[in-house]
């Protein structure tokens, strides 16, 4: 289905949930499913089924607010005929079972995607909101400290229920991500992965639901387990998952200065030299990871994270960079020392919960190299990137430049191009639709997309190599299945699983969804 076609009016939505019959009760209970077999589980009335998507999205589509028509209508509600909260793995299994083979199903956990390809889902889909599945349990296997995670459950209560137990995990930034869905598609932590590695591999185990309903526990004997944790979204439906957490000594410390900036140009300059930092200092030393964020708030934000291998002076370290701040005449507007994982983990929460919109919309990009960037791809950052983008035309808008590689590359080998990269960046558009016409949108989307093509065009960086950090429904892509997946091998092993596992392709909705 093309994507124009997604986009429908909520009474569009309503009269093809009621003319198949479908949700017809909202609350626990016995309820038809599409013919005569019984299922048990909750389900999303058709009353509440675009209350369920208004409030569960956390944000809609750059693509999808531009309206085929120009007249921009947002969508509003979901396509799918039934939404169910399943509350069990069991349940998950007996819904599988019970709904005819073809039918396809999307699962959603934090509902945080950027092309809303699971919540928007098609007509003849159901949903699996599991957001009743949020179980947090901690256990021990010999000296290790192991928390099993349902497919509901949010980073924010993760991170704080592992702050409880003294440990750390590599997480990403958003309180209400889900953690299944990160690990899914490749999440990256800026802050942790190059310590920690990614969270996917840290994980030892999990319980999958196959798409003819079989419940499995899969461990890394399994030819499955590798490719689920980058592949994960386009192949089975995770009901929990299992993961190692690590001490929180593994972070000595941490410091992040904000500066303000006026013009463009300041920040271009200060990006430039920043980045040249990067390289000199921060890249061919596995002890600390650095991360600069421009943002459209006009400011520049700092941060390094000190692991516990590090030796010397946290204070020295940053010093060049408070340097740079004081010859370019910039102000430092904030500044914070943490001593602790948890004051890392949770630092971004506020402001990402301020950025908020009616709706809030956005288009995820991300670029990087395998190895160290040559200096003109440092430039082409700084001078295109951080020039170009539609910082003030979109005024939520981050460019998040970080450094992976670390531990990533010591771990086990993902099918995500995120396993790869030592140098990454994503820049994520970011804007309030309440007072933006179509026209001005419809700008805000050509001029992200211009930065993305001029990205594509320079040689030795890769454009949009992960399921977390791209946008599926763009019109033009510029990914192969062997960059996203990380190379040719992961891309077969996983389009060979997927036929295997999912030869009716009902686990559509997904990032993939142009590749597999
Ligand atoms: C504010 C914000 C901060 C972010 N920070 C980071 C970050 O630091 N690092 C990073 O890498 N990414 C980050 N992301 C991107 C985020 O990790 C991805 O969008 C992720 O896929 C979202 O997962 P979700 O469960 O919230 O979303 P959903 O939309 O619920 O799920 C995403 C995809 O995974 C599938 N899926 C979800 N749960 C399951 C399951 N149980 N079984 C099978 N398939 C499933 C869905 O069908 C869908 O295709 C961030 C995004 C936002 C908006």
């Amino acid at each position: 289905m093309s994507d124009s076609k997604e986009e429908i009016s909520r009474r569009a939505a309503l009269q093809r949930a009621a003319a198949a019959g479908a949700g017809l009760a909202a609350g626990s209970g016995v309820l038809a499913s599409g013919g005569a077999r019984q299922v048990h589980g909750s389900v999303v009335g058709p009353g509440t089924q675009d209350d369920w998507f208004t409030k569960r999205a956390y944000s809609l589509s750059g693509n999808k607010v531009l309206g085929e028509d120009g007249k921009g209508a947002i969508p509003d509600a979901s396509l799918a005929s039934r939404i169910y909260l399943p509350e069990s793995a069991e349940e998950v299994s007996r819904l599988v079972k019970s709904l005819p083979p073809t039918t396809p199903i999307a699962t959603i956990g934090g509902a945080h995607e950027s092309s809303n390809v699971a919540m928007l889902a098609s007509d003849n889909a159901v949903i699996f909101d599991m957001a009743k599945l949020n179980s947090i349990d901690f256990h021990r296997k010999g000296d290790e400290l192991l928390v099993t995670v349902g497919a509901g459950v949010l980073f924010r209560p993760l991170v704080e229920a592992v702050r409880d137990h003294q440990g750390a995990l590599p997480v990403g930034t958003g309180p209400d991500v889900g953690v299944v869905g990160y690990v899914l598609n490749g999440g990256i932590s800026g802050y942790f992965s190059r310590r920690l590695g990614l969270l996917g591999q840290r994980v030892v185990q999990m319980t999958v639901v196959t798409a003819t309903g079989e419940l499995r526990v899969v461990t890394p004997a399994d030819e499955l387990f590798a490719a689920m944790l980058g592949a994960g979204s386009a192949l089975a439906i995770v009901v929990d998952m299992t993961i190692r957490v690590a001490a929180e000594s593994v972070v000595q410390g941490a410091e992040q200065r904000v500066f303000g900036f006026e013009t463009r140009e300041q920040a271009v300059q200060f990006s430039r030299d920043a980045l040249r930092f990067m390289k000199a200092q921060v890249l061919p030393d596995d002890s600390v990871s650095m991360e600069l964020v421009v943002s459209g708030a006009k400011a520049l934000v700092v941060t390094v994270i000190f692991y516990d291998s590090f030796v010397g002076d946290t204070q020295t370290f940053i010093e060049p960079l408070m340097s740079l701040g004081t010859q370019l005449d910039l102000p430092v507007v904030d500044q914070a020392t943490w001593s602790t994982w948890y004051e890392a983990a949770a630092a971004l929460w506020p402001v990402i919960n301020d950025m908020v919109g009616d709706p809030l919309v956005t288009l995820q990009h991300a670029v990087g190299t395998v190895g160290v960037p040559s200096d003109e791809i440092l430039d082409f950052v700084s001078d295109t990137i951080v020039a170009e983008f539609p910082l003030d035309e979109a005024g939520f808008s981050i460019i998040e430049i970080r450094t992976l590689g670390g531990a990533i590359f010591e771990g086990r080998q993902l099918p995500t191009g995120n396993f790869h990269h030592l140098f990454f960046v994503d820049f994520i558009t970011l804007y309030d639709a309440k007072n933006k016409t179509v026209v001005q949108r419809q700008g805000i989307a050509d001029a992200t997309k211009r930065v993305v093509d001029k990205s594509a065009e320079m040689k030795g960086l890769a454009v949009d190599f992960s399921g977390t950090h791209s946008q599926p429904d763009d019109l033009r892509t510029f990914t192969k299945a062997s960059t996203m997946f990380g190379t040719e091998d992961a891309a077969a092993t996983v389009v060979a699983l997927k036929r295997k596992m999912d030869p009716t392709n009902r686990f559509r909705f997904h990032p993939f969804k142009k590749l597999l």
